[in-house]
């Protein structure tokens, strides 16, 4: 008989099987404000809503350290001013801690808000492999009425990619005799490799005709987009997580290991530029991200 004041050694490796989950959800969570997929602002919401969840037992030092640009004398500091105790978890601060700390990240680091006045092009970009493509085509089937814009590249087809129906596959010649004629909205070269560009006149006629267009292109693409017609409206889709884009990009196969690496990077800048959409979608679900996106054109701007 084992004595009976000791832990069952199946409870302690459950227990230590529980603390490591708890770490590397963390960690995981960590890694998202690092990389911009959440912001410190909602961290600080989840940790509200559940103490016990990874935000709320994440130490108010680590969390400060994941945001970028926090290193760990601006965290000292920043502790001293707010009066919070760097052994504190996030879930366990005081309300009126709570609210300094949001106060500071608020004034420091502001949450993007939608503004008003925004027309029905919409222009939907995102980091690579975070499925605006699959988003795109699920508005192409429960959106019949939107009108999606086919991009022309000089990309060679992926196997089921449709001339005219995906991307208008043009060679170099044909990209700079677009380009010279003013026919394209916007153009940009992706992941420094192929060249991508909008076609203007069917974007023009499908406005003209009452029509919400959807743009699905790359952020140097947006940024044209909002140079050119500042009213567009402009969404960014986000990955549940950064885990789960590395996992996207991983599983979809089509690139190489160099390619991936350097798609990785792109998706780091990308998320950094997430401030300059006026709307956000999260891609955890497909259906509802796509129904998101086309609310964009239809939600009043937030307050
Ligand atoms: P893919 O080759 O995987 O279809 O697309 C690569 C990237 O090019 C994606 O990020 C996609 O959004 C972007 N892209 C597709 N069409 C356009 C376009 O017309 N303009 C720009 N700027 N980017 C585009």
């Amino acid at each position: 008989m084992s004595d009976p004041r000791s832990v069952p050694d199946v409870d302690r490796a459950a227990a230590s099987r529980k603390a490591i989950a708890a770490r590397r959800a963390r960690a995981a969570l960590k890694r998202d404000v690092a990389t911009r997929v959440i912001t410190p602002q909602e961290l600080l919401r989840r940790a509200e809503a559940d103490p016990a969840s990874p935000a709320g037992t994440m130490r108010v030092t680590e969390f400060l350290t994941a945001i970028p640009a926090i290193g760990a004398g601006k965290r000292d500091r920043i502790l001293a001013e707010l009066a919070i105790s760097p052994v504190k978890r996030v879930g366990g601060l005081g309300a009126r801690q709570r609210v300094a700390l949001k106060d500071f990240l608020d004034q420091r680091l502001p949450e993007p808000q939608a503004r008003s006045g925004l027309s029905r092009l919409i222009v939907l970009a995102g980091p690579t492999a975070v499925g605006k493509g699959t988003v795109a085509d699920r508005i192409r089937t429960d959106h019949p009425e939107i009108h999606l814009s086919v991009s022309a590249t000089t990309r060679a087809p992926r196997p089921g990619e449709i001339d005219g129906v995906h991307y208008r596959f043009v060679d170099d010649a044909e990209f700079d005799r677009l380009i010279a004629a003013g026919e394209l909205l916007e153009h940009a070269t992706v992941h420094n490799r192929y060249r991508y560009g909008t076609p203007r006149g069917p974007i023009d006629a499908a406005l003209a005709d009452g029509r919400t267009v959807l743009l699905e292109i790359d952020l140097q693409g947006a940024r044209q987009v909002r140079e050119a017609e500042p009213s567009a409206t402009l969404v960014f889709l986000l990955p549940p997580s950064w885990d789960e884009l590395v996992q996207r990009l991983v599983g979809r196969g089509t690139e190489d290991e160099e390619e991936r690496a350097r798609r990785l990077r792109t998706a780091k800048v990308e998320l950094a530029s997430q401030s300059e959409f006026d709307y956000r979608v999260v891609n955890a679900d497909v259906a509802t991200a796509a129904r998101q996106v086309v609310e964009s054109v239809q939600a009043p701007a937030r307050p």
